[in-house]
């Protein structure tokens, strides 16, 4: 979490997570931004596509060390439009 390092509020959650939402979601900062990090920095290695996918088999795993049920996991077959 080097980007959002000073996010972290010690356990290395974010300090803007709030009910399991971004209660800075306008203001987020850039690494944040799927779409604008991905223009200016991974659509030289990576289709959309292919970006979105990695993004979502992150958040996945850290859903499953999480514990969260399988029920309410992110689908990796389902990527935005
Ligand atoms: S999207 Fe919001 S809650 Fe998530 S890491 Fe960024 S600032 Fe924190």
């Amino acid at each position: 979490m080097t980007e959002l390092s000073a996010y972290d509020r010690g356990d290395g959650t974010c300090m803007h997570l709030v009910d399991n939402r971004c209660s800075i979601y306008e203001e987020r900062p850039e690494i944040c931004r799927i779409d604008q990090m991905f223009e200016k920095v991974y659509s030289k290695h990576f289709s959309r596509d292919e970006f979105y996918l990695e993004n979502l088999k992150v958040c996945k795993n850290l859903q499953i060390s999480a514990g969260l049920p399988e029920e309410k996991q992110v689908k990796l077959t389902s990527l935005p439009k």
